[in-house]
Order: C-alpha cells, then structure tokens, then sequence
C-alpha cells in the first residue's frame, strides 16, 4: 500500500466522518490530480516543441545520448543511427566499362576494382545512394549543332537502369530499390541500402520531355540538366574551364523542362550546369533544386563547382530557394593536383555551411566514375573518416545527420510535396516538343 492511496482507504473506512474534513481531502485530491495531469500536458508540450525544433533535421534515432569523445568511434556510432546517403555513384558505369553490362558476372558481394562493393559499402556505414544511370554526350559532330541527329542515348540509358535494377535485385539482402522519400527511409529502418536511379545530363532525354516521363515511370528521381555537353535545353559549364554558352542559361524548351520535372516530382539537378543554367532552373523552379555531385568554387576555381553568387540564391530566406549541394571528392575539384584530402573535402563542406548553412550541404562523392580519390576518402567504406573531421570541427550530432542524409532527405520530400500539388491543382503535362525536330510525320486529315 503506498502512501497516495492510504487516505482513500480511511475515507472509505470512515464513512461517516467530518463533512469539512472530507471535503478538503477532495480538495486536496483534486489539487493534486489537476497538479499531475498539468505537468503531464506540459511535458507533452516541451517535448512536441523540441521534436518540431530538430525534427526536421533529425535524420535516423539519434536520441538523446551523448557520442564518444574520440572522433573516430563518434563518427562511427552517428552513422549506425544516420547513414549515409550519398547523391552520385558511378557503379552502372563500371559494369558497362568492365563487364559489357552482364550483370550476372559482378563480383559485387567480392572485391570490386574501383571504389564500391557491398562490404564497403558496409563498412562506411551507407544508408543510400543514388546509382548514376549516366551514359557520355554523343559525338557532338553525330549529333549535329542542334542536337537533331539520332543518337543511342536513349537505349543506352534504358541499359544503364536495368543495370542498375539487375544488380538491386541480384543482392536482395543489400539492396532495396526505392523511389520516394518515404521508401529510402523505410529501407533504412529495415538494414537495407535504398537504391534511388539518376539521370546524369539532359542529353540522354533524345531532347525528348516524353522521355523526361518514362524515366520517371521507371524509377528515375532526379535528372542532371547538362553534363559536359550543351543539350536542347542548357548549356553546360562544360569541366575545368568554362566553355562558351549555347542558350545563355536554360533554353526555352529548357523552361518547360523544369515545369514538367516539378509536376511529375523529378528533382532538378544542377551539377555540371553553367551558372546562368543554374541560375535560371533556381528561379523558374517550383520545387527545391538539388547538385547531387559539387563543390565549392571559392574552395577550388574549377567550373564545375559552385560559386558563391549561386550558393547565395539557396535557402529559406525571402527569394532564395530551398536545396541542397552534395559535395563532391573527386581531386581535380577538390584542391590542386596531389593536394586533396579529408580536411580539403571538409574545407569545401564548411564553406557551402557557411555561405547557405548547414541544412543544405550534404554528400556527391562521385566514387566509381573518378579514377582518382582523395586521400583519406579512397572508397565507400572512408565516409567516417569526414565525419570524424567535422566533429573535431565542432559540429554536433544534429547538424551533421543532416549532412549525412536529412537534409537531402528533406529536399526530396518537399519536392514531392510540390509534384503533389501541382497535380492536385490539375496542372496539364508539357507536351512541347524541341522546335528544331523535322522527323514528325504530317499527314492532312
Ligand atoms: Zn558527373
């Protein structure tokens, strides 16, 4: 019998007690309960108050304990809670280069030549990734100045995809394909590595928003505008240096392609755009834009990163729009030749953090479509290696499960959000077609 509940018995005992006496007990009683079911209420409020504060950063349970004081166990048990995701693997690209696409010969539960295999994958703690279906720019002399020749892109890039796919499904136990926010968070939950396909340049739309569609239907969730190639519909900043504009930024058709990319939910990708490109797709699109593989241009001056006037036009402030800058590690854009290395990776991820914040920065290692890695960042199993770094950079557990796949997956999400919308207002699709095309039939009817 505990204490509390003692006074109800002897009430009960006593029935014919003091009237006074028995109402100020109830008094007390419902003092006392009202007292009880007040702090309850307010508990409940301070902790809705915290979880909307750093809900929507807190990427995977990371729950209220303190990490290791060593760096290195720090980064270790922050990825166990929030895995990496990274936006741009190359992997489909080594199985066409090395493998002639047969799939069924992969190693990958072995050791793989380049930078990925699923125990590295493993032992770098990667949560998900973004299998790049990429396939080059045609010849620019085939395709003709207006892009009209008929090239293999297309079938090409339906091969990189059941690439992709095939090797998913070889290894169920690893890989689960996954096609909205929801799904890569499910898959986590449930040990997976989420499985999301990339488009690596507009070039291999065939200059086509029908084909913008397809992909979409197949499981493609975002689509780079250009790769080092000027397209129908942008131009591209071509690689280290700045090659000449084509469109000055995006074309008109280039326009409608964003439009249809915000209505179906394909995100925007702006690496290896020019700046006007850039520039144009974060003004004109509804939806947040995403690089899914690029650094900072004030770090190391190469064209295919980001400068700081277009960082400046992300974030949630008045004009700016929501997105996020996945950093790259390949060297040539990381730092001059032999220098690049975690601290110089880390370097690039700070300054995008200070320039737009730490919400929008997250990971693009560009592993296995890069023949040279940093240091100290060789492959998929060193991602805690720059964990480590910002830790010992003063970065807390928050801020970098947003870097490690919150903040990426908060961009993804909005931009459902937008694509839902869009078509709950009944916007119609984008049937333009690229006005330099002659190959329609017409017939008089
Ligand atoms: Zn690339």
């Amino acid at each position: 019998m505990s204490e509390e509940t003692e006074p109800l018995i002897q009430d009960r005992d006593h029935g014919h007690g003091g009237a006074e006496q028995e109402a100020a007990q109830c008094q007390t009683r419902a003092i006392r309960i009202r007292a009880i079911v007040w702090s309850f209420l307010a508990l409940i409020f301070i902790l809705s108050v915290i979880i909307v504060l750093v809900g929507p950063d807190n990427y995977g349970d990371i729950g209220p304990g303190t990490l290791p004081r060593d760096p290195d166990a720090a980064a270790r048990k922050l990825l166990h809670m929030a895995p990496v995701i990274d936006g741009h693997i190359d992997l489909p690209m080594v199985v066409r280069y090395g493998w002639r696409n047969n799939v069924s010969a992969i190693p990958l539960d072995d050791k793989m030549p380049m930078h990925v295999d699923i125990l590295r994958l493993r032992d770098g703690k990667v949560g998900g990734f973004f299998w790049s279906v990429y396939v080059p720019c045609a010849d620019s002399s085939a395709e003709g100045k207006e892009f009209v020749n008929p090239t293999w892109s297309v079938r090409d890039t339906l091969e990189q995809i059941d690439v992709a796919k095939g090797l998913i499904t070889k290894y169920p136990e690893t890989f689960q394909f996954t096609v909205t926010s929801t799904d890569v968070k499910e898959s986590i939950a449930q040990g997976k590595i989420a499985s999301l396909l990339g488009v690596e340049g507009a070039h291999q739309l065939g200059n086509s928003i029908s084909v913008l569609r397809q992909y979409y239907d197949l499981g493609v969730r975002y689509v780079t505008l250009t790769h080092t190639c000027h397209n129908a519909f942008a131009d591209s900043c071509g690689y280290l240096e700045t090659i000449p504009p084509l469109h000055y930024g995006l074309s008109p058709f280039g326009f409608k392609l964003i439009e249809e990319m915000n209505r179906i939910g394909m995100l925007v990708d702006l690496s290896h755009t020019s700046d006007m490109t850039a520039a144009h797709a974060i003004m004109h699109s509804k939806a947040p834009v995403i690089w899914s593989h690029s650094s900072a241009r004030a770090v190391h001056d190469v064209a295919r990163n980001v400068p700081d006037e277009v960082l400046g036009m992300i974030g949630t402030g008045k004009g700016q729009k929501d997105g996020i800058i996945m950093v790259n590690f390949s060297p040539s854009f990381v730092a001059p030749d032999g220098e690049a290395d975690v601290k110089k990776v880390a370097d690039h991820v700070e300054h995008i953090a200070n320039v737009v914040g730490k919400k929008h920065v997250g990971i693009g290692s560009d592993f296995d479509g890069v023949l040279d890695t940093p240091k100290g960042l060789e492959d998929v199993s060193k991602y805690p290696n720059l964990i480590a770094e910002l830790l010992r950079r003063g970065w807390d557990k928050y801020e970098l499960a947003g870097f490690t796949g919150g903040n990426f997956l908060r961009v993804f999400a909005a931009a459902e959000d937008v694509a839902r919308k869009l078509q709950a207002a009944g916007t119609s699709p984008v049937y333009d077609v690229y006005e330099k095309r002659d190959d329609f039939p017409e017939w008089e009817y």
